[in-house]
């Protein structure tokens, strides 16, 4: 599933390839991939002003006040195509543009959506979502904050999006590894030099995957179709053995997997 870095590096991808673009049409390739806010009224799309990311959401706003909400779920894509003629296998959406070009929306395992509205209607979901990350109001304090009345597992705690937004299960694992925190600590019982780690290894590794172009494990591409390198440098996600010699230890936790070393999270 596309994660903070991966959906950063979409947007990155759209503002390069489709800003400033007037939508002409969009067309629903498959039922259900479309949704449609409660007050909506379309004449024109109009053009598009901004891309912007919150949590793992790509928020598209046009100049005739609707936006587009996208969430691409376990398999969606983007990809930008330069051939209005030209398709793709798993395409549930196609947004056209004025100058015969057009973003497919790909999604194999279709849980991804977008969602059609005015500019001030409000999503509940996104609402509710947590602080953003690599913001500054991202710090010790807020965290230890959030979790001092969390007694489920520190890993759970940091996937739930109302705590942190675009968070997922890789960078998770990547990020408790790098600050030597176990996995099924309850969170209300991490201390405070570990719950800075935390903070600052959060930041570090979505920072580090972002310049990587994000984590290709299977499905995820970029908007030109490329994969994310930061597989590469992954410590412990799908790994066997940790760099310390010990064997990496696979267990579930909220029906995720979850991998970290015994010896380096304590
Ligand atoms: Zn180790």
């Amino acid at each position: 599933m596309p994660e903070l870095p991966e959906v950063q590096t979409i947007i990155n991808g759209l503002r390069q390839t489709v800003m400033s673009k007037t939508i002409s049409s969009i067309m629903e390739k498959r039922q259900g991939t479309l949704i449609f806010g409660e007050d909506i009224n379309i004449c024109e799309f109009g053009k598009i002003e901004s891309i912007e990311r919150r949590g793992k959401y790509i928020i598209i706003k046009t100049s005739k006040d609707l936006k587009l909400v996208i969430h691409l779920r376990m398999t969606g894509k983007l990809i930008y195509e330069e051939d209005i003629n030209n398709s793709s296998a798993y395409s549930r959406a196609e947004i056209i543009f004025s100058d015969k070009t057009k973003l497919i929306f790909d999604d194999v395992r279709t849980f991804g959506k977008i969602q059609i509205l005015m500019i001030n209607e409000k999503i509940k979901s996104i609402e509710k979502l947590g602080v953003e990350p690599l913001s500054n109001k991202f710090d010790v304090k807020y965290l230890e904050n959030k979790l001092k009345k969390r007694k489920a597992p520190i890993k759970n705690s940091l996937l739930d999006q109302t705590v942190i937004a675009g968070l997922g299960n890789i960078y998770v694992a990547e990020i408790l590894f790098r600050a030597k925190v176990n996995p099924v600590i309850p969170a209300n019982r991490i201390g405070i030099v570990k719950l800075k780690n935390i903070v600052s290894e959060t930041k570090s590794v979505l920072m580090e995957a972002i310049k990587y172009n994000g984590t290709t494990i299977s499905d995820y591409r970029s908007v030109e179709n490329k994969t994310g390198e930061f597989q590469n440098f992954l410590k412990v996600y799908g790994k066997k053995t940790c760099e310390c010699g010990a064997e990496i230890m696979k267990i579930k936790q909220a029906g995720r997997s979850t991998y970290f070393c015994e010896k380096c999270q304590r």
